[in-house]
């Protein structure tokens, strides 16, 4: 490949110098750079965020996307995002006078560990791609098997505050209101919701006490609880929250205490599977892989362990996810052993195994080798007329976003206009919301 070069040495330089979510500026500033090198047309500060990039090629109508990250955590690339960085401009250099009447996009989304500012990034790219008109998107993510599919629960992470009165613990505990005792019965209710809930689905409950008082000879009047709740699927999330914030209330309700119940993080939505982008990337990664790919049917009969917001950009846009091996089956992430395979030799030439990959993906689907029908999951009819797919946002209002194949200057069509403005009032709320004044540092 002509670039390998230049691919390996810009990952291991990332690796080398890593930056924590937020702050990737020297690691976003080098795939911008070599990107507008190869002729893209590099808009830096994204939406507002200065680590984040949109970097194009092409002027076709079919609009496709590949994602790159490039945050570390505090012990370095222990998530292996230097390599999901040099795949996504990897792909890009490598389709540079070959992608044809196509459009390709590199986006730089900062923070996927969740830390800073930007945290979960995707959040607010991912309308901003159906915005656009994408109509796919490839992702990569380090680990160690190769395989096309991606088991992600959704997370939102909220606190509880229980609110009593502070009183002296031997001399008038009559006088006080026990918040930490409110604390206590949520967490266990919390805990006990495990044996009650929907089999069918995929879920973790899990909690901490985050302030329970500050002596004990004082009856606290104050207590806080974090928890974060995790499900298989949007609806199901919704459902779950909904069960654990009328037990809080419960709790404070029992114990006669007060309660603040606040979302935290943006919703790290669940991975919506799209079966025919799954096939093309799938069919790319065969010929090159062989039987060390496994079947997208094993993918996603996985047990899920984590979350990521490109979760969020697969429920509005079709999205695939292929997994690149860098280490033994079974390699946990977050690790040293993990921070240490993502700077190897193995781990170089996955990338660049990868990249080919992409490359393959991304021309297939432009070329149109993609079933008849495969996009309808994300895409209805409006009067007949056009067609829309839907956003979810934190406060689960459904926001409808019209997307291409739509004209305004069809203005015999009132319905359809009146639905689009109604999409259009919907998106910008949703995008102008400005996270970076909440307390975000939610973690995948
Ligand atoms: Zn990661």
């Amino acid at each position: 490949m002509k670039n390998a070069e230049a691919i390996k040495s810009i990952s291991l330089d990332i690796h080398e110098h890593p930056e924590l979510g937020s702050q990737e500026r020297r690691s976003s500033k080098l795939l911008a750079d070599k990107l507008e090198s190869a002729g893209f047309d590099v808009e830096r500060g994204f939406m507002g965020m200065d680590t984040s990039f949109l970097a194009r090629y092409g002027n076709g109508s079919k609009k496709v996307a590949v994602l790159a990250e490039y945050d570390a955590l505090p012990i370095g690339h222990a998530c292996g995002h230097n390599i999901i960085g040099a795949w996504a401009m990897g792909v890009g250099l490598s389709l540079v006078n070959e992608l044809g009447d196509a459009t390709l996009y590199v986006v730089g989304t900062p923070a996927e560990e969740g830390l800073g500012k930007y945290a979960a990034s995707k959040v607010l790219i991912a309308p901003q791609l159906l915005k656009m008109g994408v109509s796919a998107v490839f992702a990569v993510h380090p680990g160690g098997e190769w395989m096309v599919g991606a088991n992600l629960l959704g997370v939102s992470r909220y606190s509880y505050v229980f609110k009593g009165r502070d009183a002296h613990a031997a001399a008038s505990p009559e006088k006080g209101i026990n918040a930490l005792d409110a604390a206590v019965d949520f967490y266990i209710a919390l805990r006990m919701m495990h044996g009650l809930l929907d089999r069918k689905h995929q879920f973790v409950l899990s909690a901490i006490i985050k302030d329970g008082g500050t002596a004990p000879n004082v009856i606290p009047g104050r207590a806080e609880v974090w928890a974060d709740i995790r499900a298989d699927e949007e609806s199901y999330l919704d459902d779950l929250i909904g069960k654990v914030n009328d037990r809080a209330r419960a709790a404070a309700a029992i114990n006669g205490c007060g309660i603040d119940i606040a979302q935290i993080t943006p919703k790290i939505s669940p991975f919506k599977r799209n079966e025919a982008l799954d096939d093309v990337y799938y069919a790319a990664a065969k010929k090159y892989l062989g039987d060390s790919l496994i079947s997208v049917s094993e993918a996603y009969s996985r047990i899920p362990e984590a979350s990521s917001d490109v979760g969020n950009v697969s429920q509005v846009v079709p999205t695939s996810h292929l997994t690149i091996k860098i280490g033994p089956k079974g390699i946990p992430a977050h690790s040293l052993e993990f921070l240490r395979a993502a700077g190897s030799q193995e781990a170089m030439e996955a990338l660049i195994t990868a990249v080919a990959i992409g490359h393959d993906a991304v021309l297939n689907f432009v070329r149109g080798q993609l079933r008849t029908g495969a996009l309808s999951v994300f895409r209805k009819p409006i009067c007949g007329k056009t067609w829309y797919s839907m956003v979810q946002d934190d406060n689960l209002e459904k926001v409808q976003i019209a997307v291409d194949r739509w004209r305004e200057k069809d203005g015999a069509n009132r319905c359809l206009n009146r639905r689009i403005r109604g999409v259009w009032r919907g998106l910008q709320k949703l995008l102008s919301r400005d996270w970076s004044k909440r307390g975000r540092n939610g973690g995948c």
